[in-house]
């Protein structure tokens, strides 16, 4: 079973989570043992969709519409996993990426993005992303891939969600 993320679907359930301001404590809950995902996306929609998504997954998931609100939280806790669209208001998503990655931050990037050339690709890559998804994906393939970086991170762990076909 594959859902495909649609723009033009129906409204999504009211989005169960909060921004991330600054000055907002860290939301991560490590004592819970389920790994952190940070969506940064700047459409409400798209968030709340992968927000829940990883939560019936068994992730802590937290939303940051703008690139600065992701830097500062990436600032403040740790986070297991990244998912970043390069389309944001206030800086690009690939400027996000570099300043992570020039501040030592290695937590893992999957990069998504409406554009899909292979320069985008390459430059996501380049900047120190883990893996790159193009609008519109099918939220079990972003499942899998994150799965695949969790192991990278956590190799004696469990993973978070199960096997594939567990999933429901
Ligand atoms: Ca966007």
């Amino acid at each position: 079973m594959s859902r495909i993320y649609e723009p033009s679907g129906p409204s999504p359930p009211a989005l169960h989570t909060e921004h991330v301001e600054h000055g907002a404590p860290p939301a991560g809950d490590r004592q819970s043992g389920r790994p952190a995902v940070l969506i940064v996306e700047d459409e409400a929609r798209v968030a709340s969709f992968l927000v829940k998504g990883y939560r019936q997954h068994g992730y802590e998931a937290e939303w940051a519409p703008l690139g600065a609100a992701a830097l500062h939280r990436a600032g403040h806790g740790v986070l297991d996993l990244i998912v970043l669209d390069l389309g944001l208001p206030d800086m690009d998503g690939s400027e996000v990426l570099r300043r992570l990655r020039t501040s030592g931050d290695q937590t893992p990037v999957i990069v998504v993005t409406a554009r899909a050339h292979l320069d985008d690709r390459v430059a996501a890559l380049d900047l120190g992303g883990d893996d790159f998804l193009a609008k519109p994906f099918s939220f079990a393939e972003l499942m899998a891939r994150s799965r695949a970086l969790l192991r990278t991170r956590w190799p004696t762990r469990k993973d978070p969600s199960g096997p594939p076909d567990q999933e429901r």
